[in-house]
Parts: C-alpha cells; sequence; structure tokens
C-alpha cells in the first residue's frame, strides 16, 4: 500500500468551502484530515477570519501556484475536542487559534530559535501536502487537526470572533514591531494601509504608549481612526504638502499595502536611522530608491507572520491590553460577497466567518 493510502485510510470527514478553479468563486466542498495523532489536537473551529492573502490565493496562486479544490483560512478559532497522549499545553474545552502555518522542520536553526515562520520547510495551513501526503485545507472548515506545536492558546477575556484575526493579521505586524526595535512608548510608527493588518498595528502601537501616523488612500477612514482607533495623526497618500510637512520625523514605518505604490516617499517619511517595514505583499515588487536611503542611513526590511513562541506571546499581550480586531461577522453562505468587497477594499476591518453556525 501507498504511503498516500494508508494515510487516507486513517482519516476524519470535514466539511468546509472550497474555491474549485481560478474564477475564485467558493462552494461547498468534503474532504478528509487525518485523525488526531499523539502529538495534535483537533479544533472545532468557530471563527475564521479573511487575509488577504486568502484573496490572493483562490484567485490566481500569484504569490505561490494554488492547488484547487483550495480550502482558504489561517486565522482560526475554535474549542479543542481531542488532544494525543503527548500534549500538555492543550485540554479538551480549551479556546484555541491556529495561524498562516501547522509544520516546520523542528531542527534547522530557524526552528532552534523559535523562528519557525522561517524555516524552509514550514508548511502552510491552507496550502500543499502535510508530512502524511495528505493535502492541506485551511479554516473555512468545521474541524482542524493540528500538531499542538502550531497552536496557542486564546486568553479566556477576548471575545472569540474578534480575536481570530490576530492569529495572522495580529502576529504579521506584532513580530516586526518587536523584531525591529519599533515598539518603545513615545517613538512615532506610521502604518501604511489601514487595512486589517494596518488597524491591528494601530491598536497594538496605542497599546505600546506610541505616537501613530496612519498613511492612507482613503479619506473615508480618516474620521473613524482618529475618534475610534487613536491614531494621533492621519496623512493622505496624495497629500503632498501633509506629507511634506511631516518629512524626517518618524522612527518606523510599516508599510502593510497589498497593491503597488511608490516606497519615495514613506522614506523620506523617516528619521535618520529609520526602518522601513515591508509587511504588504503586492504582486510587483516595488523599486528601491537608495540614494535616499543612503543619505539617511535608513533600512528598508520586511517580515513574515512569526514564531509560534511570539505568537502566543501575542496573545497574551492582546489578553493583558484587550486588543482585538474590529470585524464584520458574515455567515459562510455569503463568502463570495465577502470576496468581492475585501477586493474592493470595503471592510472596516476585517470579515471573520461564523463557521459554528455554517449549514451543512
Ligand atoms: P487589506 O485588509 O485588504 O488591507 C490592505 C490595505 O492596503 C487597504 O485597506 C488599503 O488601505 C491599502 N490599499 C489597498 N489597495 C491599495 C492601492 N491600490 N493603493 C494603495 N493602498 C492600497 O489586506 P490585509 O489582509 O491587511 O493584508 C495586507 C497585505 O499584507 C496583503 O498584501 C497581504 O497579502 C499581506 N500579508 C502579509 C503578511 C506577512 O506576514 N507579511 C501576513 C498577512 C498578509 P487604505 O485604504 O488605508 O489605503
Amino acid at each position: 500500500m501507498s504511503k498516500a493510502s494508508a494515510a487516507e485510510e486513517q482519516t476524519v470527514n470535514v466539511y468546509g468551502w472550497a474555491a474549485k478553479d481560478s474564477s475564485g468563486i467558493l462552494s461547498p466542498f468534503h474532504f478528509s484530515r487525518r485523525v488526531n495523532g499523539d502529538n495534535d489536537i483537533t479544533i472545532k473551529i468557530l471563527y475564521c477570519g479573511i487575509c488577504h492573502t486568502d484573496l490572493v490565493f483562490v484567485k490566481d496562486g500569484s504569490l505561490m501556484p494554488t492547488n484547487y479544490p483550495f480550502v482558504p483560512g489561517h486565522e482560526i478559532v475554535g474549542e479543542v475536542t481531542n488532544v494525543g497522549c503527548n500534549v500538555t499545553k492543550f485540554k479538551i474545552g480549551d479556546r484555541a487559534g491556529v495561524g498562516a502555518m501547522v509544520g516546520s522542520c523542528g531542527s534547522c536553526n530557524n526552528c532552534k530559535q523559535d523562528l519557525e515562520n522561517y524555516c524552509p520547510k514550514m508548511l502552510w495551513t491552507s496550502v500543499g501536502e502535510y508530512y502524511d501526503d495528505l493535502r492541506n485545507f485551511g479554516g473555512f472548515s468545521d474541524k482542524l487537526v493540528v500538531d499542538h506545536h502550531f497552536a496557542v492558546l486564546v486568553p479566556n477575556n477576548l471575545p472569540l470572533a474578534a480575536s481570530a484575526p490576530l492569529l495572522c493579521a495580529g502576529i504579521s505586524v506584532y513580530s516586526p514591531m518587536m523584531h525591529y526595535g519599533l515598539s518603545n512608548a513615545g517613538q512615532h510608527l506610521g502604518v501604511v494601509g489601514l487595512g486589517g493588518l494596518g488597524h491591528l498595528a494601530v491598536k497594538f502601537a496605542k497599546a505600546l504608549g506610541m505616537k501613530v501616523t496612519v498613511i492612507s488612500t482613503s479619506p473615508g477612514k480618516q474620521k473613524e481612526a482618529v475618534e475610534q482607533l487613536g491614531v494621533d495623526d492621519f496623512l493622505l497618500s496624495h497629500d503632498q504638502d501633509k506629507l511634506q510637512a511631516a518629512m524626517g520625523t518618524m522612527d518606523g514605518i510599516l508599510d502593510t499595502v497589498s497593491a503597488p505604490h511608490s516606497l519615495l516617499p514613506l522614506i523620506e517619511l523617516l528619521k535618520t536611522d529609520g526602518k522601513l517595514i515591508l509587511v504588504g505583499a503586492p504582486i510587483k515588487a516595488p523599486e528601491l530608491p537608495h540614494i535616499p536611503l543612503m543619505l539617511g542611513r535608513k533600512i528598508v526590511g520586511g517580515s513574515a507572520v512569526g514564531g509560534m513562541k511570539e505568537t502566543q506571546e501575542m496573545m497574551d499581550f492582546a489578553g493583558k491590553h484587550n486588543v482585538t480586531a474590529d470585524v464584520e461577522v458574515i455567515a459562510m453562505e455569503h463568502i463570495n460577497t465577502a470576496f468581492e468587497r475585501l477586493a474592493k477594499g470595503d471592510v472596516k476591518y476585517r470579515f471573520v466567518i461564523d463557521v459554528a453556525n455554517m449549514l451543512i
């Protein structure tokens, strides 16, 4: 018997929604996951966020090839319903979360430093195959079996739906803020793009006592950003006068924009030694204006999600400071409309699917 068919004999039935082709239209889909192993937990998925990366994957796979049928979803929260005999961190009934990854080699230098997210053999939650050759399918589905190392505890005081986006959007901004030293009270942080990632960057930065300026293409977001998110300043990216006035004022900038755009105006906003950190993933690579970088000893860096230890730290920080996403909870049956609206930037600031009440 082949390895694949042996694995398929030991599976559980799962119901979810999948894109079947590059139209990106999602529809109901039945599939299998492995049975709960000694190191695994099974999660009854209650909510799953919709990340901009899901939108790219369902449509064209331009970040990496999409295998159809494709079940998106990597901002997963739910209730633990089974634990393997080697699992001590979780018990049945706990609130657990899973983000963008479900596996890594465990032995490379990155894994040894709690940087599983940079392991060359890292496995994405909804892409590729697991070690048993079963396909990985994401969280737009009723249950997930996952190695407990790749799950975190969700603090009990946080509302579950609004916590789901922390698992990807949250850690993707928290990790670079910590790593690049952009987390100190009194520092001035610019946040470019007020979407899922951007609004959580604002919330973490405000919880850390930072001054925050949002740089946005959307005038309609200004009032709420100031009055509800508490941003200190809001610059429209086409307002040359205000950009000019803000030149040289920021210690760092987190760029979360999903579309091609120029980096030059952002580099000009930085102080000497300032850091521009790219976390958005536009399909077209930006041009790098090196002379303005050299003349201010400025740095351009990047960052992708975060390691598991740091993801638990981020969840605990969020629990302590009540940081959650502003979400619009939708029924699974409205998923295709939600994707259309996300493509137009019509959401404040994250769609989250009410998976538990999905009609089966
Ligand atoms: P999102 O909710 O759609 O937010 C993206 C924001 O970018 C929008 O709200 C908008 O903000 C701005 N934007 C969109 N189109 C633009 C355009 N044509 N010109 C200028 N600005 C535009 O997306 P998200 O889920 O936050 O994800 C943001 C990016 O991060 C995506 O590329 C995603 O793939 C990537 N991502 C990276 C990581 C990582 O680990 N590095 C993790 C998850 C996602 P304004 O309206 O304020 O301009």
